[in-house]
């Protein structure tokens, strides 16, 4: 699977319990988007892989979806006394442990995924053993930066860290461009093109289009791997009736040139059999008069209920998504 943060996390935690016991011999890679990630104070911060790790570990804070549970500001409090940077940015006291180790291992010259499996043995070895793996998409220095309008820049415009745009700015200015720096010479992390390469199916979860599933998918070997994987490629919408659910998805899709629906993503996205990237996909059921479109551009596609409003709602979309993958066998007709 394709990760973001929050949209890909919560439908991991579906995927996993539509598993069951039953899928207890399933082995799951999850590669999550690292261009989110920044360096404050000295630390490093890798916003998606800790809201994957830190949902399926149970150390989340449910309500905001992302940060541990039990959190206390007292170490963000300080720094803005002090007029230090980002004072925006929701640095918490327990994350902030993470951020030291993961901080201190990079100083080691340990590359991010080795930091990320040592992570992972506090957070998801307990639960689940090695049968599912959190792989960052690459452990090269890949940032999402935002081009916005301002009237003082001699250009006319500023350009910003992602999370300056989104948890500073509320993505409340319209977004010029999206500029990915450090993209076409990151290369993917140690076992994703392998994790692909020998997967029986690839999901991309209801994660944003731009900034997690784009960005993985700019890696360069990432988007040919899915192109040449055997395994069926089933994504599903994180645009629901013409408007990302939560997140910014709408400002960066403008800025990409791509229209807000469900069918559009899936064009941009692109059919394996057309230059693309994906067998099938999955709208809501207030989508459904976009499945012929859809189909239309090669993608085989169904309208099912895609509101992750709870385990067992997610738990009935990842399903579907796997039906998709691979259509149970017609039934034989009685008799
Ligand atoms: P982030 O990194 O925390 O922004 O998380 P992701 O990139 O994984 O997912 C964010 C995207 O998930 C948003 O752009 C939304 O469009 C989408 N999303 C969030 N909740 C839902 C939901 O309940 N259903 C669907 N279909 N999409 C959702
Ligand atoms: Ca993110």
């Amino acid at each position: 699977m394709l990760s973001g943060g929050v949209g890909g996390a919560r439908f991991l935690q579906g995927l996993l319990h539509a598993q069951g016991a039953a899928g207890t011999d399933t082995e799951i890679t999850v590669v999550a988007n690292t261009a989110d990630d920044l360096w404050l104070h000295g630390l490093k911060i890798c916003p998606d892989l800790d809201t994957v790790m830190y949902t399926l570990g149970e150390g989340i804070d449910h309500e905001r979806g992302w940060g541990r549970r039990d959190e206390t500001w007292s170490v963000k409090e300080e720094l803005a006394a002090y007029g230090g940077e980002a004072p925006w940015f929701g640095l918490g006291d327990r994350d902030i442990a993470t951020h030291l180790m993961r901080t201190r291992m990079l100083d080691a010259g340990y590359p991010l995924t080795q930091v990320t499996a040592a992570l992972c043995e506090r957070w998801l070895t307990p639960g689940f053993g090695d049968r599912l793996r959190l792989l960052p998409m690459s452990d090269d220095r890949v940032e999402t930066h935002i081009a916005v309008a301002d009237d003082d820049a001699p250009s006319g415009r500023r350009v910003v860290h992602f999370q300056e745009y989104w948890v500073g700015m509320h993505a409340a200015v319209p977004a010029e461009a999206v500029i990915v720096v450090g993209q076409e010479k990151a290369t993917p992390a140690p076992g994703v093109l392998e994790a692909i390469e020998t997967a029986d199916v690839v999901l991309l979860p209801p994660s944003n289009p731009v900034v997690s599933v784009g960005t993985i998918l700019g890696v360069p070997g990432i988007r040919e791997a899915l192109r040449a994987t055997t395994a069926p490629v089933v994504g599903l919408s994180p645009i629901v009736g013409g408007a990302h659910v939560r997140g910014m998805a709408e400002q960066l899709l403008g800025a990409i040139g791509v229209e807000v629906s469900a069918a559009a993503v899936a064009e941009h996205y692109g059919a394996r059999s057309r230059d693309g990237v994906l067998d099938g996909w999955l709208v809501d059921t207030a989508d459904a008069e976009l499945v012929p479109r859809i189909e239309a551009a090669g993608i085989a596609c169904r309208a099912v209920p895609l509101m992750m409003t709870d385990v067992d709602a997610t738990a009935a979309m990842a399903r579907a998504a796997l039906e998709l993958a691979a259509p149970a066998p017609p039934t034989r007709p009685a008799g």
